[in-house]
C-alpha cells in the first residue's frame, strides 16, 4: 500500500503553490456566481469562516449530477421556494416531488434525495450531519455528494474530486495527451488531498470546478486564457488533434435511436400533464403515435412496456384502477392504468 506523498508527482512539489495563488486570484476576478453560492443561503460563523446551507447544497449537488448548470439555476430557486427546508422535503408526497421536479429529468433522483431528507429528519431530528462518513451513510447519497456537503456546506478539510476536477488536476500536474485521460483515482486523490489550502476548502473547489467547466473543458481546453499554464504539464499540446478526439463515452440503452431515460422522463411528463390515470396502451400509443412510427413491432413494444414497469419499480409511477387504488406492484399489462404518486 502506498503512502499518499508516494503517489506526488515531481511537478507537484514544483509548481503546488504557485497553482494555489494563481487559480485563487482567478476565481476573485472570474468566479462565477450560482444561487447555491448565494450569501443569504450562507450563515456567518463567530470565527469568520461562512458556514453554507447544507439543504441547499445537497439539493444543487443533486440536480447538478445530470442536469445542465443552467437548467439548474433557474430551478434551485423555485425547488427551494416550494420545499424551502429538510422538513418540507422529507414531508412531501411523491407526486407533488416529482411535479415539482418537472424539466429537470431523471425523476427517480427526486425520491433519493427525499430519503436522504427522511434520514436527516428521522435520525439526526432535522440537523445535517457534518463528516463524510454520516453523510455517505445516509440512503442515496454517494461518496461524491458526502464530501461535497461536508467540505462545502461545513468546511471540511477534504477534496472534492468530480470528473472536471479530476480532469484538471491530471493535465495539470502529468502531461496528458489525450482529451479523455485522467489518472487513476488514487493519483487524482492524493494530489486532491495536499491541494485543499488550509482554511478555505471550499473557495478553492469552487474555483477548481470554475476552471474545469470554463477553460480547462474536456475537448477543448483553452490553454491561452488560463490562469494555470506557466505550471501547467499539459498545457498548448502540440498535436491539438489528440485533444480534440472524443472521449468514446460507454452507449446508453436507446430506443428508436433515443436514450431510454429521455422516454421514461416522457412518460412521467404526461401523466404529469394529464393529471389522471392512463391506461399503459395509451401512453405507448401517444408516446409513439402510428403516423409517426408505424406500428411498434412486439419487440420493441415489450421494451417499452418494461420500461414502464421500471417506472413503477422506481416509485415514479403507480399502477392504478379506477379510485386510485392499487393493483399490484409492477407486472402491469397493456390494459392496466397507471398514474403519479398523490
Ligand atoms: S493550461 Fe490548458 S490543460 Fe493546463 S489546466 Fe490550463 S486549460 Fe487545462
Amino acid at each position: 500500500m502506498h503512502s499518499p506523498g508516494a503517489l506526488l508527482p515531481r511537478s507537484f512539489h514544483l509548481s503546488s503553490r504557485q497553482v494555489r495563488r494563481h487559480l485563487i486570484r482567478w476565481f476573485e476576478r472570474e468566479g462565477r456566481s450560482f444561487p447555491w453560492r448565494a450569501e443569504e443561503r450562507s450563515v456567518k460563523q463567530p470565527a469568520g469562516a461562512v458556514l453554507h446551507d447544507p439543504y441547499a447544497i445537497i439539493v444543487a449537488e443533486v440536480m447538478l449530477q445530470q442536469t445542465q448548470t443552467s437548467r439548474v439555476v433557474e430551478k434551485l430557486p423555485l425547488f427551494l421556494e416550494r420545499f424551502p427546508n429538510v422538513a418540507a422535503l422529507a414531508g412531501a408526497s411523491s407526486g407533488a416531488l416529482i411535479r415539482a421536479w418537472q424539466g429537470m429529468g431523471y425523476n427517480s433522483r427526486a425520491l433519493r434525495l427525499q430519503e436522504a431528507a427522511r434520514a436527516v429528519v428521522g435520525q439526526y431530528g432535522g440537523e445535517f450531519p457534518r463528516t463524510v462518513e454520516e453523510l455517505a451513510a445516509l440512503p442515496g447519497v454517494g461518496p461524491y455528494t458526502a464530501a461535497a456537503v461536508a467540505c462545502f456546506a461545513f468546511g471540511a478539510q477534504v477534496p472534492v474530486i468530480d470528473v472536471n476536477v479530476a480532469r484538471v488536476y491530471s493535465r495539470l500536474f502529468y502531461k496528458c495527451h489525450s482529451a479523455g485521460q485522467t489518472l487513476p483515482f488514487e493519483s487524482i486523490r492524493a494530489v486532491a488531498e495536499e491541494m485543499v489550502p488550509n482554511g478555505d476548502a471550499y473557495r478553492w473547489h469552487q474555483a477548481m470546478m470554475d476552471l474545469g467547466a470554463t477553460i480547462c473543458t474536456a475537448r477543448a481546453p483553452r490553454c491561452e486564457r488560463c490562469p494555470l499554464a506557466s505550471e501547467c504539464l499539459s498545457a498548448n499540446p502540440s498535436d491539438l488533434e489528440l485533444f480534440g478526439q472524443r472521449h468514446a463515452a460507454k452507449p446508453e440503452p436507446a430506443l428508436r435511436g433515443e436514450p431510454r431515460r429521455i422516454w421514461r422522463g416522457r412518460v412521467v411528463e404526461l401523466l404529469r400533464r394529464t393529471h389522471e390515470p392512463l391506461q399503459v396502451r395509451e401512453i405507448i400509443d401517444r408516446l409513439f403515435p402510428a403516423e409517426l412510427f408505424g406500428d411498434l413491432p412486439v419487440q420493441e413494444r415489450t421494451g417499452v412496456l418494461e420500461m414502464i414497469r421500471g417506472l413503477i419499480r422506481d416509485g415514479l409511477i403507480l399502477p392504478a384502477v379506477a379510485g386510485g387504488g392499487l393493483v399490484r406492484e409492477g407486472g402491469v399489462e397493456e390494459n392496466d392504468r397507471v398514474m403519479l404518486p398523490a
